[in-house]
């Protein structure tokens, strides 16, 4: 069964008790669209020999020199990224005032320091998709030049601006499927080397996303079906033409290594600030999840680089808490949203996705802590909160962590939390539109 949503209804309309309810009971209150938080049972301490971890920290580190190698293409493309030397990275911050005003709201006195990871400033385009959408299609074109001989690791790689690279990339096509900001930001690399881009969009997908992808001569092509559909219509599409490369978010490992290197660069942060990082001073790290590739990627190279002493936490929309499900149920891509009546309908962007990743959910399954999911009203609260004391511009999705550290404290067995540092990944928000923003602030005042 694929993902029904206009079939199910809301509030017991359904007249058969769901079986799934039975056997998972918290899978009841999720079908009421009732924020829940799940220790994951299957939690295990991390072993890096472990061969359900077929991926390795050489492959992060890989992935971290080609990042290196394109930092002079990188920063005379994007002039903005000049200060950081081409490197795209964002900015750790504590924030203070926030850590209160959650000991307020939740009633929590949440023990550790508060940091936000900002990735919503993050340049080129505004999201954690920058991580790894940038890095598969650098990774791609790095591919295809070294393929025709036009270039050898040792050189520089500036040269990817030159007219002939570009020439020559106008004869590929980088295809995809994306909700949105991973189509931003594969559209804004891509054009900028000279390939041809198709995004497949879910029509639900911001118009300014459209809009500013069109206007850098994407081709946007838009579904009436819900996000996985127009992963599919994407697929299908770049698998009939060979000069046509798919960057598949439900299953890609390219993309998977470009998020991971966030946990290196992270390391050095935590470091230069003086943050004490082992097991009895853990980090908990509170990440959103759509199809779970960002999150995913970004825990897969936290484990590697601080093992049992990391916890990551997932976070969710109520409507569509496709991970959690998953991986509860252990049925993987096998079980979406619909299966018990939700919706998938959502304001947060990126996190608007009915069925998890079968790549990541195998491959994390024992190494994401626990779970929790955020209504949209809760999201726009926090986000405006967010503004007013810290003076962050966050998409609603970006927000879906801030309430991880005092659900953590609500849950005492989380260990040593006396000593802990809790990091809110914010996902996204500096591109947003100011006037869309603007009604985002004003419905999280209300
Ligand atoms: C895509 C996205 C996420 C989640 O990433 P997935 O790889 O889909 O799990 C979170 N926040 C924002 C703003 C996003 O765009």
């Amino acid at each position: 069964m694929r993902s029904g949503t206009a079939k199910y209804k809301r509030d017991g309309e359904c007249a058969m008790k769901n079986p799934l309810f039975d056997s998972y009971p918290i899978t009841e209150t999720m079908a009421g669209y009732q924020p829940v938080f799940w220790k994951n049972e299957h939690y295990m301490s991390f072993n890096p020999d472990d061969e359900s971890w077929n991926l390795k920290m050489s492959d992060i580190l890989e992935a971290e020199a080609r990042l290196a190698r394109f930092s002079p293409f990188i920063e005379a493309a994007f002039p903005e990224t000049q200060p950081q030397n081409g490197v795209i990275e964002s900015p750790l911050v504590e924030a203070k005032e926030m850590k209160q005003h959650l000991n307020e709201k939740y009633n929590v006195s949440i023990s550790g320091a508060v940091y936000v990871k900002a990735d919503d400033r993050l340049f080129v385009s505004g999201s954690v998709k920058a991580r790894g959408g940038i890095y598969e299609v650098l990774k791609y074109a790095e591919d295809l030049a070294v393929e025709h001989n036009m270039i050898a690791p040792d050189d520089d790689y500036a040269q990817f601006r030159s007219e002939k690279f570009h020439q020559f990339f106008s004869e590929h096509t980088i295809v995809c499927g994306s909700t949105g900001n991973l189509g931003l930001s594969i559209g804004i690399i891509s054009a900028e080397l000279g390939f041809k881009v198709i995004i497949h969009m879910s029509s639900d997908a911001k118009q300014w996303k459209k809009n500013m992808l069109r206007k850098r001569g994407v081709m946007v092509v838009e579904h009436e079906d819900d996000y996985s559909k127009a992963v599919e219509a994407g697929r299908e599409m770049a698998i009939q033409d060979d000069h046509s490369y798919f960057i598949d978010d439900e299953d890609s490992v390219p993309l998977f290594l470009g998020y991971a290197v966030a946990a290196l660069r992270l390391k050095g942060q935590l470091e230069a600030q003086g943050i004490k990082v082992d097991a009895e001073h853990p980090l908990y790290v509170y990440l959103p999840c759509g199809v779970g590739s960002a999150p995913g990627g970004i825990s897969f190279g936290l484990k590697q680089v601080f093992g049992d002493a990391v916890h990551p936490v997932f976070a969710e929309p109520v409507q569509s808490p496709c991970m959690l499900l998953g991986i509860l149920t252990g049925l993987h891509d096998g079980i979406a949203v619909g299966d018990i009546g939700l919706d998938n309908r959502t304001i947060a962007d990126g996190l608007a996705v009915g069925r998890p990743s079968k790549f990541v959910g195998k491959m994390l399954e024992k190494h994401i802590h626990s779970f929790f999911t955020v209504e949209d009203a809760e999201m726009h609260a926090l986000l405006a909160a967010a503004h007013d004391l810290e003076n962050m511009k966050m998409e609603p999705s970006a927000a879906t962590g801030f309430p991880g550290p005092a659900i953590i404290h609500q849950h005492p067995e989380a260990p040593h939390l006396s000593n802990a540092t809790h990091i809110v990944w914010s996902t996204g928000g500096s591109m947003v539109p100011d006037a869309e923003w603007q009604s985002d602030y004003e419905a999280g005042k209300a």
